[in-house]
C-alpha cells in the first residue's frame, strides 16, 4: 500500500484539474491530503488558515473532486450556479 505513489486522476471537463474516476480513488486522495495537512500542522503548531480538502463530491461530468468547502457553502454556490444558468 505505502509503495502506491499517489492516486490516478485526470483533468475534468468542468474545468477542475484533478478529477478522480471513482469514489474509492477520491477517498484515497482525500486521506493522503489530510495526512499531509496533519503533518504540516504539527510542524508549524497550528491548523488555522490552511485550505485543505475535507471531502469529495461528484460533479456533473461524473468525476470526483476534492474540496475544502464545507457542505453548506457548496450547496449555496451550486444553487447560485443553477440560478445563473437558467
Ligand atoms: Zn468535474
Amino acid at each position: 500500500m505505502s509503495c502506491n505513489k499517489g492516486v490516478a486522476w485526470r483533468p475534468c471537463h468542468c474545468g477542475l484539474k484533478r478529477g478522480f474516476t471513482s469514489e474509492r480513488d477520491a477517498d484515497k486522495a482525500l486521506g493522503r491530503a489530510q495526512a499531509k495537512r496533519n503533518r504540516r500542522a504539527d510542524a508549524i503548531g497550528t491548523r488555522r488558515g490552511q485550505h485543505i480538502e475535507q471531502r469529495y463530491y461528484e460533479c456533473d461530468y461524473g468525476l470526483f473532486h476534492l474540496t475544502s468547502e464545507n457542505r453548506s457553502s457548496y450547496a449555496t454556490r451550486t444553487n447560485k450556479m443553477k440560478a445563473v444558468t437558467k
